[in-house]
């Protein structure tokens, strides 16, 4: 509640670039499936159907913007600060 969701709003959150990912499994369990890509330090976390490495990081580290993995023209990007696809 409370926050603006227009189509115009624009994610602030969001990196340059997308950074490299610097695992190939989950760096909180090892899951090899339906991974996340941290996208401002390459962090490699699962998804929340399974342990949600990627929201406990990007919670910890205060690095918002994911991108699912392989990151493609059809991966998609959420913003957990924002809570919205961007
Ligand atoms: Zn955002
Ligand atoms: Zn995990
Ligand atoms: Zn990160």
């Amino acid at each position: 509640m409370g926050f603006l969701r227009s189509k115009t709003e624009v994610c602030a959150h969001a990196p340059e670039g997308v950074a490299t990912p610097r695992a190939d499994a989950c760096e909180g369990c090892g899951s090899t499936f339906n991974l996340r890509l941290c996208t401002e330090c390459g962090y490699v976390g699962c998804c929340e159907s399974q342990q949600g490495h990627d929201r406990s990081h990007a919670l910890e580290a205060g690095h918002p913007v994911i991108k699912s993995l392989p990151v493609a023209d059809a991966s998609f990007t959420w913003c957990y600060s924002c809570g919205r696809y961007v």
